[in-house]
């Protein structure tokens, strides 16, 4: 007797014959007693569709309209699966956020959840049902709809398997596990049999769109294994979790990662004095705007000035662009600069720790490959550098090329 979370991502529903093909592998591998709940994401490439739609209305693609729109695409997953398992003979019942009881932060588009109250779920599977929610969407204390973050389907399925103490949470996708890099960018890229949390949640973070990072730190926290495998063959994925067993450390590096959602913004020529930093950020903290790298210099040429480089995410350069209006009047900015052209491209794993060499490895073929590297940042277990969009996936070909070698 298990209790078990499915998470089958959009391009896993895309179709009814899909959604068919789920409920005939999900019955057949539920035992006598089994209790399922199955998350699921909106059908394909329906929430970047919605996306498009808002476009033609406004430029302003944010905010609680947003969200009324995009949890629409789940909506029509769960009713429709649910009919799936009813058509063949299994009691389901499809719940929203809000109705299995995802309570989350007002901040809208990326809600964070803050309570899980499961009882409904847990009463209708004790009733005998099969219970379809759907991901990425949850209810603020107002009763506004709120969707958790691109990708977030991922960290609905966990915190669900944490909420209701599920033995695993399997994610089913379009690819067969998490791989050394992204298999569609690298195909020599192979498997990797087991990862820590954290090893993970740095590589979802840098850029592997395979988690959300928001779902590997919902599992780290309540201790759920994450399952993630393929939703279109039997074979084993790969398992997330605190400790990994027996893993040989053949590779320094555990994997290479890259994000072309990248913003650079450089604010030139403000002064060099306490309290400048702090107001631009303290700005884009207000407006909910996460920054990343940082670079500050100070001119060597003009005294009592400084240059404040740093990054976000490309999609929130438009909320970004009024901050950044006000911080050019208010400080006497000279200039903002702007790139969106930019990634970043990053190594990964824990092994890195007490080797030097894993650094230099990594400038060196980029140099040797001529790319340029704008910005360098270290954690205890990752290296991200900044460059170009127009190279980052030679970039992480030729990173893993020398890492992993050309097998
Ligand atoms: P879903 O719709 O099922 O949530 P996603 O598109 O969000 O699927 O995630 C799966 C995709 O993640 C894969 O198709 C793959 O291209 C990408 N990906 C990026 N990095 C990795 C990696 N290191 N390992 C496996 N897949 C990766
Ligand atoms: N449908 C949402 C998205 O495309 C959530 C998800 O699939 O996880 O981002
Ligand atoms: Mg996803």
């Amino acid at each position: 007797m298990a209790l078990i979370v499915k998470k089958f991502g959009g391009s896993s529903v895309a179709t009814p014959d899909k959604m068919r093909a789920i409920v005939q592998r999900v019955l057949k591998g539920k035992k006598e007693g089994d209790q399922i709940v199955i998350v699921v994401s909106a059908m394909g490439d329906t929430t970047d569709d919605l996306v498009s739609l808002a476009k033609q209305i406004t430029t302003k693609t944010y905010g609680r309209e947003m969200d009324m729109l995009l949890s629409t695409g789940e909506q029509v997953s769960i009713a429709l699966m649910a009919m799936a398992f009813e058509a063949a003979g299994q009691k389901a019942i499809s719940l929203t956020g809000a109705q299995a009881g995802i309570r989350t932060s007002d901040a809208f588009n990326k809600g964070r959840i803050l309570e899980m109250e499961p009882d409904r779920i847990m009463e209708a599977l004790r009733d005998g049902n099969v219970v379809v929610v759907a991901g990425f969407q949850g209810i603020t204390g107002h009763g506004d709809i709120t969707t958790l973050g691109r990708g977030g389907s991922d960290t609905t399925a966990v915190a669900i398997a944490g909420a209701i103490h599920a033995d695993v949470c399997e994610i089913y996708t379009d690819v067969d596990g998490v791989y050394t890099a992204d298999p569609r960018v690298v195909p020599t890229a192979h498997k990797i049999k087991e990862i820590t949390y954290g090893e993970m949640l740095e590589m979802a973070k840098l850029g592997a769109g395979v988690m959300q990072p928001r779902a590997v730190e919902m599992g780290s926290r309540f201790n759920v294994p994450i399952h993630v495998r393929s939703t279109f063959t039997e074979d084993e994925g790969t398992i997330i979790q605190e400790v990994c067993s027996m893993e040989i450390k053949q590779y320094l590096i555990h994997g290479v990662a890259s994000d072309k959602n990248v913003a650079k913004i450089t604010v030139l020529g403000i002064p060099n004095k306490p309290g400048y930093a702090y107001k631009i950020f303290a700005e884009l903290a207000e407006k909910n705007i996460d920054v990343d790298m940082i670079v500050q210099s100070v001119r060597v040429a003009k005294e009592g000035v400084t240059d404040i480089t740093f990054t976000i995410a490309g999609t929130e350069l438009p909320e970004a662009m009024s901050v950044l209006e006000h911080i050019r009047s208010q400080m006497h900015a000279e200039d903002i600069l702007i790139d969106k052209n930019m990634a970043k491209v990053s190594v990964v794993g824990a092994g890195m720790a007490g080797h030097p060499g894993i650094a230099a490895g990594m400038f060196g073929v980029l140099g040797d490959n001529g790319v340029n590297i704008e910005i360098i940042s270290t954690s205890e277990i990752s290296i991200t550098c900044l460059i170009g969009e127009e190279c980052v996936d030679k970039a992480v070909k030729a990173i893993h090329d020398h890492f992993f070698g050309e097998h």
